[in-house]
């Protein structure tokens, strides 16, 4: 049983936990979805290195800047999504904080 702790938490490697968030800049134009056909369609990006596209697998949890799909992997390295949960306090101060 743990707390939601806003307070000065570093969040350190091996420390992550599985929830993703959008940056509060782009809430308006990435979407999340589920591959739910099972026809071919790749991730848009590549890793560094790599001569070849990712595929999405049926059932795969995808993110799509409105152009496109991109794995989540591909999507936290664009920036696409963030681990930082309190990425919105650190673009802009909000009154509505809790
Ligand atoms: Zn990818």
């Amino acid at each position: 049983m743990s707390n939601d702790l806003e307070s000065n938490q570093k969040p350190t490697p091996g420390d992550q936990d599985a929830r993703l968030y959008v940056p509060i800049r782009d809430t308006e134009n990435i979407k999340v979805g589920v591959k739910t056909s099972p026809s071919r369609e790749y991730c848009f990006s590549k890793f560094p290195g790599e001569d070849y596209y990712h595929l999405l697998m049926h059932g795969e949890v995808y993110v799509t800047n409105g152009h496109d799909m991109h794995c989540l992997e591909c999507a936290l390295r664009h920036g696409f999504l963030t681990r930082d949960r309190l990425n919105w306090q650190h673009q802009q101060r909000d009154k509505t904080a809790p």
